[in-house]
Protein backbone atom coordinates (compact mmCIF):
# COMPACT_ATOMS: atom_id res chain seq x y z
CA UNK A 1 0.00 0.00 0.00
CA UNK A 2 1.27 3.89 -0.16
CA UNK A 3 2.26 4.14 -3.79
CA UNK A 4 -1.05 6.25 -4.13
CA UNK A 5 0.10 8.39 -2.33
CA UNK A 6 1.99 11.69 -2.82
CA UNK A 7 5.46 11.21 -1.91
CA UNK A 8 6.68 10.92 -4.98
CA UNK A 9 6.47 13.14 -8.17
CA UNK A 10 3.51 12.16 -10.40
CA UNK A 11 5.09 12.35 -14.10
CA UNK A 12 3.73 15.37 -16.07
CA UNK A 13 1.96 14.96 -19.55
CA UNK A 14 0.87 17.76 -21.67
CA UNK A 15 -2.47 17.08 -23.47
CA UNK A 16 -3.55 18.62 -26.31
CA UNK A 17 -6.08 21.81 -26.76
CA UNK A 18 -9.05 20.28 -27.65
CA UNK A 19 -9.04 16.96 -25.19
CA UNK A 20 -7.94 19.85 -22.35
CA UNK A 21 -11.23 21.71 -23.15
CA UNK A 22 -13.08 18.69 -22.65
CA UNK A 23 -11.28 17.46 -19.68
CA UNK A 24 -11.87 20.65 -18.00
CA UNK A 25 -15.98 20.62 -19.03
CA UNK A 26 -15.72 16.94 -17.09
CA UNK A 27 -14.98 14.93 -19.69
CA UNK A 28 -13.11 11.81 -17.99
CA UNK A 29 -11.36 10.44 -20.52
CA UNK A 30 -8.04 11.33 -22.25
CA UNK A 31 -7.51 9.48 -25.84
CA UNK A 32 -3.86 7.81 -26.40
CA UNK A 33 -3.25 10.48 -29.24
CA UNK A 34 -4.36 13.93 -27.33
CA UNK A 35 -1.00 13.12 -25.15
CA UNK A 36 2.07 14.23 -26.14
CA UNK A 37 5.31 11.89 -26.02
CA UNK A 38 5.99 8.22 -24.94
CA UNK A 39 3.78 6.98 -22.56
CA UNK A 40 4.85 3.47 -22.29
CA UNK A 41 8.11 4.21 -19.80
CA UNK A 42 4.96 4.87 -16.90
CA UNK A 43 3.51 1.63 -15.36
CA UNK A 44 0.02 0.96 -16.03
CA UNK A 45 -2.28 2.33 -13.17
CA UNK A 46 0.30 5.19 -12.79
CA UNK A 47 -1.20 8.57 -11.23
CA UNK A 48 -0.20 11.40 -13.82
CA UNK A 49 -0.52 14.93 -13.41
CA UNK A 50 -2.32 16.16 -17.00
CA UNK A 51 -1.31 19.59 -17.99
CA UNK A 52 -2.53 22.42 -21.06
CA UNK A 53 -0.18 23.52 -23.77
CA UNK A 54 0.51 26.24 -21.43
CA UNK A 55 2.08 23.94 -18.94
CA UNK A 56 -0.70 24.33 -16.09
CA UNK A 57 -2.21 22.09 -14.25
CA UNK A 58 -5.09 20.27 -16.10
CA UNK A 59 -5.68 16.95 -13.93
CA UNK A 60 -4.84 14.43 -12.45
CA UNK A 61 -5.11 10.94 -13.86
CA UNK A 62 -4.81 7.35 -14.33
CA UNK A 63 -2.32 6.28 -16.89
CA UNK A 64 -2.91 3.20 -19.62
CA UNK A 65 -0.56 3.22 -21.66
CA UNK A 66 -1.43 0.33 -23.43
CA UNK A 67 -5.08 1.00 -24.01
CA UNK A 68 -6.55 3.77 -27.00
CA UNK A 69 -8.05 5.38 -23.80
CA UNK A 70 -5.36 5.92 -22.31
CA UNK A 71 -5.84 8.57 -19.58
CA UNK A 72 -9.12 8.44 -16.61
CA UNK A 73 -9.12 11.36 -14.93
CA UNK A 74 -8.99 11.62 -11.02
CA UNK A 75 -9.48 15.32 -9.75
CA UNK A 76 -9.57 18.51 -11.34
CA UNK A 77 -8.54 20.08 -8.40
CA UNK A 78 -4.86 20.77 -7.97
CA UNK A 79 -4.75 20.54 -4.45
CA UNK A 80 -6.44 17.51 -4.07
CA UNK A 81 -3.15 15.28 -4.09
CA UNK A 82 -3.89 12.95 -1.09
CA UNK A 83 -5.25 9.71 -3.17
CA UNK A 84 -5.90 7.59 -0.48
CA UNK A 85 -8.39 10.04 1.41
CA UNK A 86 -10.02 11.26 -2.23
CA UNK A 87 -10.52 6.89 -3.09
CA UNK A 88 -12.62 6.66 0.58
CA UNK A 89 -14.24 10.46 0.25
CA UNK A 90 -15.68 9.49 -3.09
CA UNK A 91 -16.72 5.83 -1.56
CA UNK A 92 -18.78 7.27 0.77
CA UNK A 93 -20.26 9.79 -1.34
CA UNK A 94 -21.42 7.16 -3.75
CA UNK A 95 -22.79 5.49 -1.20
CA UNK A 96 -24.67 8.09 0.46
CA UNK A 97 -26.37 9.12 -2.62
CA UNK A 98 -27.61 5.82 -2.95
CA UNK A 99 -28.81 5.84 0.53
CA UNK A 100 -30.68 9.43 -0.31
CA UNK A 101 -32.04 8.13 -3.99
CA UNK A 102 -32.56 4.51 -3.44
CA UNK A 103 -33.77 4.57 0.05
CA UNK A 104 -36.01 0.86 -0.15
CA UNK A 105 -35.61 -1.86 2.08
CA UNK A 106 -37.46 -4.04 -0.75
CA UNK A 107 -34.23 -3.10 -2.74
CA UNK A 108 -30.85 -4.85 -2.05
CA UNK A 109 -29.47 -5.11 -5.34
CA UNK A 110 -27.79 -1.81 -6.76
CA UNK A 111 -25.08 -0.24 -7.87
CA UNK A 112 -22.67 1.15 -5.11
CA UNK A 113 -19.93 2.97 -7.57
CA UNK A 114 -20.50 3.84 -11.35
CA UNK A 115 -16.71 4.42 -12.04
CA UNK A 116 -16.57 7.88 -13.54
CA UNK A 117 -20.10 8.84 -12.81
CA UNK A 118 -19.40 8.72 -9.27
CA UNK A 119 -15.62 9.88 -9.68
CA UNK A 120 -13.42 6.25 -9.47
CA UNK A 121 -12.31 6.01 -12.83
CA UNK A 122 -13.40 2.61 -14.07
CA UNK A 123 -14.06 1.42 -10.52
CA UNK A 124 -17.90 -0.62 -11.03
CA UNK A 125 -19.05 -2.13 -7.66
CA UNK A 126 -22.69 -3.75 -7.53
CA UNK A 127 -23.95 -5.16 -4.32
CA UNK A 128 -25.85 -7.79 -3.92
CA UNK A 129 -27.00 -7.84 -0.26
CA UNK A 130 -24.07 -8.54 1.73
CA UNK A 131 -21.81 -9.41 -0.87
CA UNK A 132 -20.32 -7.08 -4.05
CA UNK A 133 -18.58 -7.34 -7.38
CA UNK A 134 -16.23 -4.62 -8.02
CA UNK A 135 -15.80 -4.64 -11.81
CA UNK A 136 -12.61 -3.09 -13.05
CA UNK A 137 -12.55 -1.35 -16.61
CA UNK A 138 -9.31 -2.33 -17.88
CA UNK A 139 -5.63 -2.33 -16.78
CA UNK A 140 -5.44 0.99 -14.95
CA UNK A 141 -8.56 0.60 -13.29
CA UNK A 142 -7.35 -2.76 -11.76
CA UNK A 143 -4.31 -1.55 -10.51
CA UNK A 144 -5.89 1.63 -9.05
CA UNK A 145 -8.55 -0.75 -7.34
CA UNK A 146 -6.20 -3.26 -6.62
CA UNK A 147 -4.03 -0.95 -4.49
CA UNK A 148 -6.95 0.63 -2.99
CA UNK A 149 -8.37 -2.22 -1.37
CA UNK A 150 -7.74 -1.20 1.95
CA UNK A 151 -10.21 2.37 1.51
CA UNK A 152 -12.80 -0.18 -0.55
CA UNK A 153 -12.61 -2.53 2.23
CA UNK A 154 -13.22 0.45 5.14
CA UNK A 155 -16.26 1.76 3.15
CA UNK A 156 -18.06 -1.27 2.15
CA UNK A 157 -17.86 -2.79 5.98
CA UNK A 158 -19.35 0.77 7.31
CA UNK A 159 -22.63 0.34 5.43
CA UNK A 160 -22.62 -3.54 6.24
CA UNK A 161 -21.34 -4.98 2.91
CA UNK A 162 -18.92 -8.32 3.73
CA UNK A 163 -17.11 -9.64 0.39
CA UNK A 164 -15.95 -8.41 -2.53
CA UNK A 165 -15.42 -10.29 -5.75
CA UNK A 166 -13.18 -8.96 -8.02
CA UNK A 167 -13.91 -9.00 -11.85
CA UNK A 168 -11.48 -7.61 -13.62
CA UNK A 169 -12.74 -6.88 -17.38
CA UNK A 170 -10.17 -9.01 -19.57
CA UNK A 171 -9.48 -11.75 -16.54
CA UNK A 172 -10.47 -14.64 -14.24
CA UNK A 173 -13.10 -13.33 -11.21
CA UNK A 174 -11.53 -14.24 -7.82
CA UNK A 175 -12.48 -13.62 -4.09
CA UNK A 176 -10.80 -10.81 -3.26
CA UNK A 177 -11.48 -8.72 -0.14
CA UNK A 178 -13.67 -10.34 3.53
CA UNK A 179 -15.78 -13.66 3.42
CA UNK A 180 -15.65 -15.62 -0.25
CA UNK A 181 -19.14 -15.23 -2.19
CA UNK A 182 -21.36 -18.66 -2.38
CA UNK A 183 -21.78 -19.47 -6.03
CA UNK A 184 -25.50 -17.69 -6.20
CA UNK A 185 -26.29 -15.24 -4.25
CA UNK A 186 -30.66 -14.63 -3.76
CA UNK A 187 -31.29 -10.38 -3.68
CA UNK A 188 -34.23 -8.40 -4.06
CA UNK A 189 -35.74 -6.10 -6.67
CA UNK A 190 -38.16 -3.77 -5.17
CA UNK A 191 -39.09 -7.06 -3.56
CA UNK A 192 -38.65 -9.67 -6.79
CA UNK A 193 -36.09 -12.33 -5.47
CA UNK A 194 -33.33 -12.19 -8.35
CA UNK A 195 -30.77 -15.84 -8.23
CA UNK A 196 -27.14 -14.37 -9.28
CA UNK A 197 -24.15 -15.53 -10.18
CA UNK A 198 -21.12 -13.29 -9.02
CA UNK A 199 -18.66 -15.27 -10.23
CA UNK A 200 -20.03 -16.38 -14.24
CA UNK A 201 -23.13 -14.49 -14.32
CA UNK A 202 -22.39 -11.55 -17.63
CA UNK A 203 -20.97 -8.29 -16.15
CA UNK A 204 -21.57 -8.73 -11.90
CA UNK A 205 -23.72 -10.90 -12.46
CA UNK A 206 -26.89 -9.26 -13.51
CA UNK A 207 -27.73 -6.35 -15.16
CA UNK A 208 -29.03 -3.79 -12.61
CA UNK A 209 -29.13 -1.00 -15.16
CA UNK A 210 -32.99 -2.06 -16.03
CA UNK A 211 -34.50 -2.64 -12.60
CA UNK A 212 -36.73 0.49 -12.54
CA UNK A 213 -37.61 -0.61 -16.43
CA UNK A 214 -38.19 -4.33 -14.62
CA UNK A 215 -40.58 -2.80 -12.69
CA UNK A 216 -42.27 -0.71 -15.35
CA UNK A 217 -42.41 -4.05 -17.01
CA UNK A 218 -44.28 -5.70 -14.16
CA UNK A 219 -47.12 -3.05 -13.91
CA UNK A 220 -47.71 -3.33 -17.63
CA UNK A 221 -47.88 -7.18 -17.98
CA UNK A 222 -51.28 -7.66 -16.43
CA UNK A 223 -52.98 -10.42 -18.56
CA UNK A 224 -50.59 -10.17 -21.79
CA UNK A 225 -49.02 -12.99 -23.21
CA UNK A 226 -45.41 -11.78 -22.99
CA UNK A 227 -42.28 -12.64 -25.26
CA UNK A 228 -38.97 -11.55 -23.51
CA UNK A 229 -36.48 -11.24 -26.25
CA UNK A 230 -32.74 -12.18 -25.34
CA UNK A 231 -34.25 -13.03 -21.65
CA UNK A 232 -30.54 -14.27 -20.02
CA UNK A 233 -31.44 -15.04 -16.03
CA UNK A 234 -35.22 -13.79 -16.71
CA UNK A 235 -35.29 -10.61 -14.91
CA UNK A 236 -37.71 -9.10 -17.45
CA UNK A 237 -39.65 -12.34 -17.46
CA UNK A 238 -39.97 -13.04 -13.73
CA UNK A 239 -41.43 -8.95 -13.24
CA UNK A 240 -43.93 -9.99 -16.20
CA UNK A 241 -45.07 -13.02 -14.47
CA UNK A 242 -45.03 -11.36 -11.28
CA UNK A 243 -47.38 -8.83 -12.76
CA UNK A 244 -49.46 -10.81 -14.19
CA UNK A 245 -48.52 -11.88 -17.73
CA UNK A 246 -50.50 -15.07 -18.80
CA UNK A 247 -48.00 -17.10 -19.96
CA UNK A 248 -43.95 -15.64 -20.39
CA UNK A 249 -41.61 -16.88 -23.29
CA UNK A 250 -38.13 -16.56 -22.74
CA UNK A 251 -35.40 -16.89 -25.49
CA UNK A 252 -31.88 -16.80 -25.59
CA UNK A 253 -29.24 -17.74 -27.52
CA UNK A 254 -27.67 -19.38 -24.43
CA UNK A 255 -28.92 -22.13 -22.31
CA UNK A 256 -27.81 -21.44 -19.22
CA UNK A 257 -29.72 -18.25 -18.09
CA UNK A 258 -32.89 -20.27 -18.47
CA UNK A 259 -31.72 -22.27 -15.56
CA UNK A 260 -30.97 -19.17 -13.54
CA UNK A 261 -34.33 -17.91 -14.45
CA UNK A 262 -36.25 -20.68 -13.63
CA UNK A 263 -34.64 -20.84 -10.37
CA UNK A 264 -35.89 -17.33 -10.24
CA UNK A 265 -39.12 -17.97 -10.76
CA UNK A 266 -39.26 -20.61 -8.05
CA UNK A 267 -38.15 -18.34 -5.46
CA UNK A 268 -41.02 -16.14 -6.69
CA UNK A 269 -43.52 -19.22 -5.92
CA UNK A 270 -44.34 -18.86 -9.56
CA UNK A 271 -44.13 -22.05 -11.55
CA UNK A 272 -41.66 -22.19 -14.56
CA UNK A 273 -43.70 -24.69 -16.25
CA UNK A 274 -46.30 -22.58 -16.70
CA UNK A 275 -44.05 -20.53 -18.79
CA UNK A 276 -41.64 -21.63 -21.90
CA UNK A 277 -38.07 -21.30 -22.22
CA UNK A 278 -36.65 -21.29 -25.86
CA UNK A 279 -32.88 -21.67 -26.74
CA UNK A 280 -32.65 -20.06 -29.92
CA UNK A 281 -31.79 -17.06 -32.20
CA UNK A 282 -34.07 -14.24 -31.89
CA UNK A 283 -33.92 -13.28 -35.55
CA UNK A 284 -34.64 -17.10 -36.37
CA UNK A 285 -37.60 -17.90 -33.41
CA UNK A 286 -39.59 -14.21 -34.56
CA UNK A 287 -39.24 -15.92 -38.53
CA UNK A 288 -40.48 -18.98 -37.39
CA UNK A 289 -43.67 -17.55 -35.24
CA UNK A 290 -44.40 -15.00 -37.68
CA UNK A 291 -44.65 -18.28 -39.95
CA UNK A 292 -46.92 -20.19 -37.72
CA UNK A 293 -48.80 -16.89 -37.09
CA UNK A 294 -47.83 -16.47 -33.11
CA UNK A 295 -48.95 -13.11 -31.72
CA UNK A 296 -47.62 -11.84 -28.39
CA UNK A 297 -49.60 -8.79 -26.07
CA UNK A 298 -46.37 -7.84 -24.74
CA UNK A 299 -42.61 -8.18 -26.41
CA UNK A 300 -39.69 -7.03 -24.44
CA UNK A 301 -36.47 -7.14 -26.75
CA UNK A 302 -33.24 -6.47 -24.50
CA UNK A 303 -30.35 -7.53 -27.01
CA UNK A 304 -26.28 -7.26 -26.22
CA UNK A 305 -25.14 -3.99 -27.53
CA UNK A 306 -24.74 -4.11 -31.48
CA UNK A 307 -22.26 -1.22 -31.38
CA UNK A 308 -19.63 -2.12 -28.91
CA UNK A 309 -17.52 0.78 -30.85
CA UNK A 310 -18.06 3.91 -33.42
CA UNK A 311 -17.13 1.95 -36.36
CA UNK A 312 -20.09 -0.71 -35.66
CA UNK A 313 -22.79 2.02 -35.06
CA UNK A 314 -23.99 2.16 -38.93
CA UNK A 315 -24.61 -1.89 -39.09
CA UNK A 316 -25.96 -1.58 -35.72
CA UNK A 317 -28.79 0.73 -36.13
CA UNK A 318 -29.76 -1.38 -39.73
CA UNK A 319 -29.77 -4.80 -37.10
CA UNK A 320 -31.72 -2.74 -34.60
CA UNK A 321 -34.36 -1.71 -37.04
CA UNK A 322 -34.66 -4.86 -38.25
CA UNK A 323 -35.30 -6.65 -35.12
CA UNK A 324 -37.63 -4.32 -34.40
CA UNK A 325 -39.53 -4.73 -37.36
CA UNK A 326 -39.55 -8.23 -36.35
CA UNK A 327 -40.97 -7.79 -33.10
CA UNK A 328 -44.08 -5.75 -34.22
CA UNK A 329 -44.96 -8.61 -36.76
CA UNK A 330 -45.71 -10.39 -33.76
CA UNK A 331 -47.37 -8.44 -31.99
CA UNK A 332 -50.87 -8.26 -31.71
CA UNK A 333 -53.27 -5.28 -31.88
CA UNK A 334 -53.23 -2.82 -28.67
CA UNK A 335 -49.46 -4.75 -28.29
CA UNK A 336 -47.07 -3.19 -26.07
CA UNK A 337 -43.14 -3.15 -27.52
CA UNK A 338 -40.67 -2.62 -25.01
CA UNK A 339 -37.44 -1.66 -26.66
CA UNK A 340 -33.80 -1.04 -25.26
CA UNK A 341 -30.20 -0.71 -26.34
CA UNK A 342 -27.33 -0.58 -24.37
CA UNK A 343 -25.09 0.95 -26.68
CA UNK A 344 -23.45 4.32 -25.73
CA UNK A 345 -22.77 4.72 -29.57
CA UNK A 346 -26.82 4.76 -30.29
CA UNK A 347 -28.41 8.02 -29.28
CA UNK A 348 -31.89 8.28 -27.59
CA UNK A 349 -32.68 10.12 -31.04
CA UNK A 350 -31.23 7.61 -33.11
CA UNK A 351 -32.38 4.79 -31.77
CA UNK A 352 -35.95 5.99 -31.97
CA UNK A 353 -35.59 5.88 -35.91
CA UNK A 354 -35.03 2.33 -35.75
CA UNK A 355 -38.39 2.09 -34.42
CA UNK A 356 -40.59 1.60 -37.77
CA UNK A 357 -43.22 4.26 -38.12
CA UNK A 358 -46.29 0.90 -38.19
CA UNK A 359 -49.72 2.47 -38.57
CA UNK A 360 -51.15 2.91 -35.37
CA UNK A 361 -47.76 2.71 -33.53
CA UNK A 362 -47.82 5.49 -30.53
CA UNK A 363 -43.82 5.88 -28.64
CA UNK A 364 -45.21 6.09 -24.94
CA UNK A 365 -42.24 6.52 -22.67
CA UNK A 366 -38.70 6.81 -23.04
CA UNK A 367 -36.41 5.87 -20.58
CA UNK A 368 -33.02 5.25 -19.59
CA UNK A 369 -30.89 4.07 -16.51
CA UNK A 370 -31.54 4.29 -13.21
CA UNK A 371 -30.34 6.73 -9.98
CA UNK A 372 -27.64 4.37 -8.93
CA UNK A 373 -26.19 4.88 -12.63
CA UNK A 374 -25.17 8.26 -12.19
CA UNK A 375 -23.66 10.15 -14.51
CA UNK A 376 -21.08 13.66 -15.03
CA UNK A 377 -22.93 15.77 -17.44
CA UNK A 378 -20.26 15.67 -19.82
CA UNK A 379 -19.90 11.94 -19.88
CA UNK A 380 -21.95 11.07 -22.54
CA UNK A 381 -20.74 7.70 -23.12
CA UNK A 382 -22.10 6.46 -19.57
CA UNK A 383 -25.32 7.55 -20.62
CA UNK A 384 -26.08 4.12 -22.80
CA UNK A 385 -29.29 2.74 -21.94
CA UNK A 386 -32.41 3.67 -23.72
CA UNK A 387 -35.93 1.75 -22.97
CA UNK A 388 -38.82 2.67 -25.24
CA UNK A 389 -42.14 1.74 -24.70
CA UNK A 390 -44.57 1.70 -27.97
CA UNK A 391 -48.26 0.85 -27.86
CA UNK A 392 -49.75 -0.79 -31.27
CA UNK A 393 -53.19 1.55 -31.25
CA UNK A 394 -56.16 0.17 -33.21
CA UNK A 395 -55.86 3.43 -35.77
N1 LIG B 1 -32.41 -8.73 -20.89
C1 LIG B 1 -31.40 -9.30 -20.03
C2 LIG B 1 -29.99 -8.95 -20.48
C3 LIG B 1 -29.67 -9.38 -21.88
S1 LIG B 1 -27.98 -9.65 -22.14
C4 LIG B 1 -31.65 -8.85 -18.58
O1 LIG B 1 -32.50 -8.02 -18.31
O2 LIG B 1 -30.96 -9.35 -17.68
C5 LIG B 1 -27.95 -10.24 -23.75
C6 LIG B 1 -28.35 -11.70 -23.91
O3 LIG B 1 -28.55 -11.89 -25.30
C7 LIG B 1 -27.32 -12.72 -23.50
O4 LIG B 1 -27.88 -13.59 -22.55
C8 LIG B 1 -26.97 -13.49 -24.79
O5 LIG B 1 -26.82 -14.90 -24.59
C9 LIG B 1 -28.17 -13.22 -25.64
N2 LIG B 1 -27.98 -13.23 -27.10
C10 LIG B 1 -27.01 -12.64 -27.83
N3 LIG B 1 -27.23 -12.80 -29.15
C11 LIG B 1 -28.40 -13.49 -29.27
C12 LIG B 1 -29.17 -13.94 -30.38
N4 LIG B 1 -28.81 -13.69 -31.64
N5 LIG B 1 -30.32 -14.60 -30.11
C13 LIG B 1 -30.70 -14.85 -28.83
N6 LIG B 1 -30.02 -14.44 -27.76
C14 LIG B 1 -28.87 -13.77 -27.96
Amino acid sequence: MGKGSTSRRPPALIVEESAARSVQRGHPWVYREAILGDLTQHPTGTTAELRRPDGTFLARALLDPRSPLAARVLTLDPRDTNEEEIVLRRLRAAISLRSQLLADQETTAYRLSNGEGDGLPGMVIDRYERWSVLRADGAAALAFAERHGPRIEKALTEVGVTSVTLRPRDGTPRAWLGEEAPASVIALEHGMKMHVDLLHGQKTGAFLDQRENRRRVRGLAKGRRTLNLFSYAGGFSVAAALGGALEVTSVDIASSGHGTAQHTFRANGLDPGAHRFVTADVFAFLNAALQRKERWDLVICDPPSFAPNERARTRAMVTYRRLHEACLAVLSPGGILCAASCSSHITPDDFLTTIPNSPGLRVAEIHGQPADHPVTPAWIEGRYLKFVVCLLTGT
